[in-house]
């Protein structure tokens, strides 16, 4: 048991002394003065916001450490399946809110604040986002966390802990602006763990020496050591006493490396720069959401990152002391995406080079433990990296690679022995110049099952980057595993009127651990009172967000205006061009307008928001054309409520939690094909609002849920995008009129100096237009027009929303963390005594 870990005679005290965390509201308080008095050091008589937000996340802290310490005996002792999901980012957000209502405190904490004289809201905004991610990916990851510890999985996460999170974003004279985030300045989330250190190891070379029995065996020498130092921060799941671990590992200069011979010789300077060097290694993460630049410092991080947590799993493993061959048993390691793929390499090197396996029994071991998700089939996104880059950087790990692909390549011969260009396609190794190495493949060779986001999405891999690879494998090694959201932090903490007002009509919050409850919901579509309510919740949460509109922007928005949001990273694929100049279309639609016309109008706010990223010029010149246009139609005083456009400065995780309830309706309008899966179509419907968006990633799946006519889909299909492609490209490719008419406006100076936006208006007029903007304008006008016609009907367009959510429930990321854990890490939950209990 977990109390044997204690000597016998000292057992009593040590449980008499145990620290229990707080429950009620005086112990509540008590703990919130004791932390801002000490751990601060603050006078009780400045205690300002805050002060009471880092007291009560110390009281909140304190408690979810309790729990994490028997979380971790408990999995310990229980000497069962693990599984660790690595992942380059995790956009978290705040965390105090969260961990007050997964611990179900909250009502507890705002009893306590108000006697301490705070609005619990107020001291909750002083929190800084951890941003620790640019987008989508970094967020399933976040929502992945809550799932695994909610549903008792034991489980930890692996990521880096970089100095800089995402920028901010600024605008400043409608442009984007970057500013960097410093998020670490006090952050009571995080555990410092300076015992638990690692070296690793970069550059140098590779010779080949005998070991005491004979063996040939590669020794990696040289080269320069950085320390990995882990920081812990506590993962509380849902009503339940497990709390995970998420692990961050930071870099700073090795002890052994810091060189005492320029300190002492008074270059003080220089022993300081090496120190820098290390810590640059965690100080930054990489601000590209589906683009890969090839940088040797990301590859370096990836490296740092998968080495310290593959040492970390490897001696807990090892501490059980089981035989090699039950490694898989034991350990489930999840890539999101190819980013950790050198673990896969590491791995090999430690079983084969360090523990002395053959390569086969090493291989095999390393190929039960991986499994791999993709995230996307867009060319520019998938991972290369160049092999003189990696020959320099991990000599040994290239040679891993080239013996790898070697032995893959036999295999494939053996089975296709005539077809000598599928061994040029499947190889690891692009024989390019330089060559580079394709991680996607190396991914895909060392793991057991592979899978995609959501069905078109997993769909297309087959066909497309892994269509050789089905091949060779057969089917069953590729799978589908459509994404979810957290149902706590995305409905019941960003809306908790509408969670409040569900569960009195559901008796109770049983849906928040299972969704599928949602669809009870229907049964209430004829109950007045709860759809007139429903209705004035929506309108707050829209009064909310005009607030914010106006504190950010000094634009005022008519929040009985149909709410029209597109929030997500800025990119040529998701098409916010296509919805600007949509917008524009609107607007001189508008102005050509009568009187009488424009009355039948119902009044639109666009709203836009999301980062560029800052080499993307592209993307950043489509912010300029928003704020441009806003400029324009917001001042204009012939359109007045009809329609305005806003951009909202520095999309982040809290924001999103404002934003998402505040929709009427959302753009998921990515070129078909495009958009692996997405996540935040989901967050806007559970929190009902309906969505137009093309034929593409987990829309199709959400129509499939809500039905046809809750969701306003426009557009081609993916499979019609390469034929469309081709035409552009050698057939008479002709300008939709409309889109003609809004560029004609754009370069008559409506919106300004026109050249500010030749780049992009020459993207589509003139070089291709790859994002098949011209293709799907018609189809998206029309479909607005669609939009507007069925927000005139109040009654109809409420009965959409509600239904819309009540057939939510697949897209918890309870399911999916379910369907993993049945179909691809075979792990089982770990229920702690008082949930088996209850
Ligand atoms: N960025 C943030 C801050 C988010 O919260 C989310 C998801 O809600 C995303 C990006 C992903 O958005 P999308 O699925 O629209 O790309």
């Amino acid at each position: 048991s977990v109390e044997a870990s204690i000597p016998e005679p000292q057992r009593d005290a040590w449980k008499k002394h145990s620290a229990q965390g707080f429950t009620t509201k005086e112990q509540f308080e008590d703990e919130t003065v004791r932390h801002v008095e000490t751990t601060l050091a603050r006078s009780l008589f400045n205690c300002d916001e805050l002060a009471a937000y880092s007291g009560a996340s110390l009281a909140f802290r304190d408690r979810l450490v309790i729990e994490w310490n028997r979380t971790q005996q408990r999995q310990t002792f229980a000497d069962q399946k693990r599984v660790y999901y690595l992942s380059l980012e995790f956009l978290m957000g705040r965390a105090l809110d969260n961990a007050m209502l997964n611990v179900g405190l909250k009502d507890v904490a705002r009893a306590g604040l108000k006697d301490l004289g705070f609005r619990i809201e107020d001291v909750i905004s002083q929190e800084h986002d951890a941003a620790l991610g640019n987008g989508g990916l970094g967020r399933l990851a976040a929502c992945f966390l809550d799932s695994m510890a909610t549903l008792d999985y034991p489980a930890w996460g692996y990521g880096l802990r970089y100095r800089y999170g995402i920028f901010k974003q600024e605008i400043v004279d409608g442009y984007q602006v970057e500013v960097p985030d410093y998020w670490l300045d006090f952050n009571p989330w995080e555990f410092p763990r300076h015992d638990i250190t690692v070296d690793i190891q970069f550059y140098g070379h590779v010779s080949r020496h005998e070991d005491e029995d004979g063996k040939n065996i590669a020794v990696w020498e040289g080269g320069e050591i950085v320390d990995a130092v882990a920081y812990d921060v506590p993962i509380p799941g849902y009503q339940t006493t497990t709390t995970n671990n998420l692990r961050l590992w930071s870099s700073k200069a090795s002890k052994g490396e810091f060189d005492f011979q320029k300190f002492n010789s008074g270059e003080y300077e220089a022993s300081v720069g090496d120190q820098q060097r290390a810590e640059t290694i965690s100080a930054v993460l990489y601000p590209n959401d589906n683009l890969e630049r090839g940088k040797e410092l990301r590859l370096k991080q990836q490296y740092f990152w998968c080495a310290a947590s593959l040492y970390d799993i490897v001696r807990r493993f090892k501490k059980s002391k089981k035989a090699w061959s039950a490694f898989p048993d034991m350990v489930a390691i999840q890539l999101n995406d190819t980013h950790p793929t050198l673990a896969i390499v590491e791995l090999q090197r430690i079983l084969v080079d360090l523990e002395g396996l053959d390569w086969a029994e090493a291989w095999n071991i390393v190929q039960n433990t991986f499994s791999y998700a993709n995230h996307t089939v867009m060319p520019e996104a998938l991972e290369k990296w160049s092999v003189p880059v990696m020959q320099n950087l991990l000599p040994r790990h290239l040679q891993i690679i080239y013996e790898v692909n070697s032995q893959f390549l036999h295999m494939v011969e053996k089975q296709f022995p005539k077809d000598r260009d599928m061994l040029r396609r499947v190889s690891i190794i692009e024989e390019s110049q330089p060559k580079m190495v394709q991680m996607a493949y190396l991914a895909t060779i060392g793991s057991h099952k592979v899978n995609g986001v959501a069905e078109l999405h997993s769909d297309l891999i087959k066909t497309t980057i892994f269509k050789d690879f089905v091949k060779i494998y057969g089917p069953d090694k590729f799978t589908n595993v459509t994404n979810g959201i957290t149902p706590r932090r995305w409905l019941h903490q960003a809306n908790p009127r509408l969670s409040e007002l569900i569960a009195s009509k559901l008796g109770g919050y049983e849906f928040l651990t299972d969704l599928t409850k949602l669809n009870k919901l229907e049964h209430f579509l004829d109950d007045k009172d709860f759809k007139k309510e429903w209705q004035e919740i929506k309108y707050a949460n829209k009064v909310r967000l005009a607030q914010h509109i106006v504190n950010t922007t000094g634009v005022r928005v008519n929040p009985k205006a149909l709410f029209d949001i597109q929030v997500k990273r800025i990119h040529e694929y998701k098409r916010q061009q296509l919805n600007i100049l949509g917008v524009i279309h609107r607007y001189l639609t508008i102005k050509a307008m009568s009187a009488e016309e424009r009355k039948k109008l119902a009044p639109r706010v666009s709203i836009f928001g999301g980062k560029a990223a800052p080499g993307y010029w592209m993307a950043k010149t489509v912010i300029h054309l928003v704020c441009s246009v806003g400029e324009v139609v917001n001042n204009d005083k012939d359109v007045g409520d009809l329609l305005k456009v806003i951009y909202i400065e520095d999309y982040n995780v809290s924001k999103a939690e404002i934003i998402t309830p505040a929709s009427d309706i959302s753009e998921h309008i990515s070129t078909a094909g495009t958009e692996a899966s997405g996540t935040s179509n989901m967050k806007f419907v559970l929190n009902g609002g309906l969505i137009i968006g093309t034929c593409d990633g987990a829309n199709i799946e959400i129509t499939r849920e809500v039905g046809e006519s809750n969701i306003f889909l426009f557009g081609n299909l993916a499979e019609d995008v390469e034929d469309l492609r081709h035409a552009h490209t050698y057939g008479n490719f002709k300008i939709d009129p409309d889109l003609a008419k809004v560029f004609d406006a754009i370069k008559g100076g409506k919106f300004g100096d026109a050249n500010r936006f030749s780049a992009l208006c020459n993207s589509i007029i003139d070089q291709g237009d790859y994002y098949l903007v011209s293709d799907d304008f018609n189809s998206y006008i029309k479909t607005h027009t669609l939009v507007d016609e069925a927000y005139k009907d109040q009654d109809a367009w409420l009965e959409k929303c509600i239904t819309s959510v009540s057939r939510m429930g697949f897209f918890s990321s309870d399911r999916c963390i379910q369907e993993y854990a049945d179909m691809i890490w075979n792990v089982e939950p770990l229920v702690p005594e008082q949930r088996n209990g209850k």
